[in-house]
């Protein structure tokens, strides 16, 4: 069965991720409006009723602004950890439906197997998630400080690798913003940079990785051009330019890219 992975945006002013077949599908986060999320879907002929729940990776709003009202428009579970959800009823965020996972074990919804794992950010209790249909896996690792040991070991050799590329370290210091802020997203539990997102790729990427998308660029502090041959250079160098890379964008999504 090939499975669909549509970047319906990406970036600080809203992220969601659809894992689908033709049939059934599992949004990660919605950070966008319920009119823009569904927009997004339908320029890319994805019916609404594909989504069977989403699962969200932490409160951030730029992941969970949308999340409610989508959640009751589609009578659709929303799936979150403890700490997660007390947060989302906390800020009357979340929708009717609610069903908890442990970040460290996997559940099912429909023919996905989904593996929460943590991730260093500056949330409650964040996670990033490999998602798995048969032989098939898509890993989605965004809002992290750092590639550790754990991640390292979960988004190995995927199909398809979607992982931060945030900042350009000498952009974020010339950046006219507080200093707090910067430390911040520099730190171990901030964003990932591009360096270190590029670094990470020669221990992810194996024979099985086909698809790598870069995401969650800043609009300030980083450029998808950037990015983009930054990427392409890495590519080259570890002998991998056959795999078919993209930069997410904030404004526009990404078209599906189907793996089989
Ligand atoms: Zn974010
Ligand atoms: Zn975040």
């Amino acid at each position: 069965m090939a499975v669909g992975v549509t970047v319906l945006g990406s970036g600080s002013k809203g992220n969601a991720t659809l894992i689908h077949t033709e049939n059934s599908g599992v949004l990660i986060d919605n950070g966008f409006s319920r009119k823009e999320l569904l927009k997004r879907l339908a320029d890319n002929g994805i019916s609404q009723e594909v989504i069977k729940a989403i699962v969200i990776t932490h409160e951030h709003g730029d992941h969970v602004k949308g999340v409610r009202v989508l959640a009751d428009h589609l009578d659709i579970p929303t799936y979150c950890t403890t700490d997660t959800l007390r947060y989302l009823k906390a800020k009357n965020n979340i929708g009717k439906k609610q069903v908890l996972f442990d970040p460290g074990s996997s559940f099912t919804i429909e023919e996905f197997v989904i593996e929460p794992f943590s991730v260093p950010h500056d949330a409650v209790q964040p996670v990033a998630f490999v998602i798995k249909t048969g032989d098939i896996k898509v890993g989605v690792a965004t809002d992290l400080g750092q590639v550790g040991k754990l991640a390292l070991q979960r988004l190995y050799d995927c199909d398809l690798l979607c992982l931060e590329s945030n900042y350009d370290i000498d952009m974020l210091k010339k950046a006219d913003r507080p200093i707090s802020l910067k430390r911040r997203i520099m730190g171990r539990h901030g964003h990932l940079d591009n360096a270190d997102a590029l670094e990470s790729l020669e221990f992810l990427l194996t024979a099985k990785t086909k698809h790598l998308i870069m995401a969650h660029v800043s609009s300030d502090c980083n450029e998808y051009e950037l990015v983009e041959s930054l990427t392409s250079q890495k590519l080259a160098e570890i002998n991998r330019s056959d795999i078919n890379m993209q930069v997410a964008r904030q404004h526009s999504s990404l078209e599906p890219i189907w793996i089989d």
